[in-house]
């Protein structure tokens, strides 16, 4: 194993980068990880939840499956999964932001999100996160997809399609390991969600070939 980059993205904070195929991204964390990727060639391939689904035939990312981008071009394949047996990535909701924080708070569901009423409400969440770390590259705003949510556990209801979040995190940090398909523009957010009083946790990554 050869590294190429290492980051520790802080807290409610986002990081992006390009790889090459074949190099493999490791992400290791405790908190929900909202992850993109592009077509290094091409930022209008970027993923897409609905073809990703339909090619693997699950509303989760399990390992060996891949996130395809929205014309169905295989950008990277899970080939790592340490959140399996514990819980499933969810590929239903997009980003928390500072809006979604004060709605939820509104809607008396904070405790969904964060930890509860008497937590301070972050000033920003995933969507300024990415929307910041992609910058660089011109892409703004409305052109990232809603994401894979990485460690974000949810419960579906099969007959009503009710949506829950629930409280399960990984107790110790946990790997997921990615493999580039192809020339990658790859970004993330440390979400700032409850999985810390402190308004979320670090996110370890590595961009290493095999
Ligand atoms: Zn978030």
């Amino acid at each position: 194993m050869r590294v190429i980059q290492e980051h520790l993205a802080p807290k409610n904070t986002g990081w992006a980068t390009e790889m090459k195929v074949g190099q493999v991204l490791r992400l290791t964390a405790r908190t929900i990880i909202d992850f993109v990727a592009f077509d290094g060639l091409d930022y209008g391939e970027a993923f897409d939840q609905a073809p990703t689904k339909e090619a693997n035939r699950s509303i989760y990312l399990k390992r060996g499956h891949q996130m395809l981008s929205r014309r169905g071009t295989p950008l990277m394949r899970v080939v790592t999964d340490e959140f399996d047996g514990i819980g499933t990535h969810d590929m239903q909701f997009g980003m928390c932001c500072r809006s979604r924080h004060k709605r939820a708070q509104e809607e008396g569901r904070l405790g969904e999100y964060l930890h509860g009423k008497d937590m301070e409400l972050p000033d920003h969440g995933c969507t300024e996160n990415l929307t910041w770390a992609l910058e660089p590259w011109g892409i703004p705003y409305e052109n990232i997809p809603s994401p894979v949510n990485f460690f974000q556990n949810m419960e579906i209801d099969q007959k009503t399609g009710c949506m829950k979040r629930t409280q399960i995190r990984p107790k110790k940090p946990v790997k997921i390991e990615l493999q580039a398909e192809r020339d990658l523009l790859v970004g993330f957010s440390a979400c700032p969600d409850m999985a810390s009083k402190t308004r979320g946790l670090e996110v370890g990554a590595t961009v290493f070939e095999v």
